[in-house]
């Protein structure tokens, strides 16, 4: 896209959300932590080097993971988000993320209206799924974080287990696949389906950042169908490669061939550009 069109497109999305009673947010998979800057952290280098000599070990992959999203707080998506929150913070919004980093938290969005229906690395679950119980993974995230700063090795470390059929735990999240708990998100879900029921009319502005189809019924479609029925109704969809826009949703959809983050990165935030939001 040229610059002036991006400017424009920038423009009509802060009128849309100035006019909006209700901003509708899907964030999807060009969100998703690319663990690029691994590099950065030595101590988490050599413990992935140890994993590759010892294969054993290749179950402290997601805790050395949860170690770097712990750690890891700068870079263009964090970014993203602050620029977002900054565009939608005195809205009434609420946020449906495909995401399971959590990166979305390193920013000051009211929780209670976030829902991240695949899960996250905030609890872990049998990865049997025996039962449905959820445990916090603080106490033994700090050993894995103290096993790789102290130099003792990740060989130290015994796996954690479920307590009911000694299964190995893992991070509730759709990386369980068929035996992923959804209880995790379940009240968040109703609060979300609560909340949008409550929006049909109203000035709805739909915001659709780097929504791609790997997981299409959560986010794609029930936000096309959202923006269909509500007649208030704007639509953006911000991805650069499926940005395109349903023929049902061309007078309310505005389509912007960009990568989400970069175009929200774009908002000249220090300027005061997004006053009058409120
Ligand atoms: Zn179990």
């Amino acid at each position: 896209m040229e610059k002036a069109e991006i400017t424009e497109k920038q423009r009509l999305l802060l009128e849309k959300l100035s006019q909006a009673q209700v901003v509708l947010v899907g964030i999807g998979e060009e969100f998703n932590e690319g663990f690029e800057d691994i590099g950065k952290f030595p101590e988490l280098m050599s413990a992935l080097e140890e994993v590759d000599t010892n294969p054993t070990l290749e179950w402290t992959v997601p805790f050395l993971e949860k170690c770097y999203l712990t750690q890891h707080n700068e870079g263009r998506i964090i970014d993203a988000y602050a620029a977002l929150y900054e565009l939608i913070k005195h809205k009434d919004y609420f946020i449906v993320t495909t995401c399971i980093d959590g990166n979305i938290g390193k920013v000051d969005f009211d929780k209670e209206r976030i829902v991240e229906p695949c899960g996250s690395y905030a609890a872990l679950q049998c990865s049997k799924k025996c039962n449905d119980t959820l445990v916090l993974p603080e106490a033994f995230s700090g050993l894995v974080y103290q096993a790789i700063s102290d130099g003792v090795g990740l060989d130290s470390l015994e796996r954690p287990v479920c307590r009911f059929c000694d299964a190995p735990l893992a991070f509730n999240n759709i990386l369980c696949e068929k035996n992923y708990v959804e209880a995790g998100y379940k009240s968040q879900w109703e609060k979300y389906t609560d909340w949008l029921q409550h929006t049909l009319h109203k000035e709805l502005c739909v915001l659709e950042l780097g929504v791609g189809m790997s997981l299409p019924g959560i986010i794609r479609w029930p936000f096309e169908k959202a923006a269909f029925y509500n007649k208030r109704a704007s639509f953006f969809r911000i991805n650069e490669q499926l940005y395109h826009i349903t023929k049902e949703l061309e007078n309310k959809g505005i389509s912007i061939a960009m990568h989400a983050a970069d175009f929200l990165n774009g908002y000249d935030l220090q300027k005061g550009k997004t006053e009058g939001l409120s």
